[in-house]
């Protein structure tokens, strides 16, 4: 049975002023809650709630060295860290990281103990011109180094054109593409590792639209950005969740 997950991305938004919404949080008995700040409030995040796990938005593939302005995976379970994001998109666009750099970042997670939250999806360019599937088959066949399991990855779809935009896929794309994920993920690492294996959606969930994304089949909770930083929202995205 997959436990569901709510997780929130709070990107470079929040100062330790911030932290007061973490104690607000709901953090019902069936699902698990996630909360990832910007690295230099980990620390403090991971003693503000103990019901709910905190990770990091990303990790270098080392452990330590000299990478001015990084932070390893080393660093954030020293912190209090759980799970690490790997591959965000705004990474992949921002800082031009590649399925390989993403596969290095994902093994460097696991070295730590850290749960690898895997994020791929389409621009919408690629959707418009049919390379919607072939992208996620791209992205995830090298995203995801082989020794995935479901107890240390998620995978998060997350279509570029989604995130903070308001626009959210209709629920047959949604499920095309989350079912699709959970057959290939079974064609390379067997039915019972695929089965196991957490499916998040993300781009632009709200407490207004998580019910009818979380009735959709093969989605196992949520990657949300905007609408986790505030408890008041969160929560509502978090019930929504613990009920589907
Ligand atoms: C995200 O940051 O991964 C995200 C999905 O953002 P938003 O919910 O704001 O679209």
């Amino acid at each position: 049975m997959r436990r569901k997950l709510a997780a929130g991305n709070w990107k470079m938004n929040g100062t330790g002023a911030n932290l007061s919404e973490l104690a607000d949080l709901a953090s019902p008995e069936n699902i698990d809650v996630l909360i990832c700040p910007p690295a230099p409030l980990v620390s403090r995040a991971a003693q503000a709630n103990a019901k709910i796990a905190i990770g990091g938005q990303d990790c270098h593939t080392a452990q330590n060295g000299a990478h001015t302005g990084d932070v390893s995976a080393a660093m954030l379970a020293d912190a209090g860290a759980t799970y690490v994001l790997t591959g965000h998109s705004e990474r992949r666009t921002d800082h031009g990281e590649r399925n390989a750099i993403v596969a290095a970042k994902t093994a460097a997670a696991w070295d730590q103990n850290l749960i690898a939250v895997i994020c791929i999806g389409e621009t919408l360019a690629q959707r418009e011109v049919g390379e919607t599937l072939a992208v996620i088959a791209d992205q995830l066949t090298h995203s995801t180094p082989n020794a995935a399991t479901g107890g240390n990855t998620v995978i998060a779809y997350e279509p570029v054109w989604a995130i903070g935009t308001g626009l959210i896929p209709t629920l047959e794309q949604i499920e095309e593409v989350h079912d699709f994920i959970r057959a290939e993920l079974a064609n390379r690492f067997g039915t019972e590792t695929a089965e196991s294996m957490r499916l998040l959606y993300g781009g632009s969930v709200k407490p207004s639209n998580a019910e009818y994304i979380f009735a959709t089949s093969n989605v196992d909770g949520a990657l949300v950005g905007g609408a986790s930083l505030k408890a008041s929202d969160f929560n509502g995205i978090i019930s929504a969740l613990s009920l589907a």
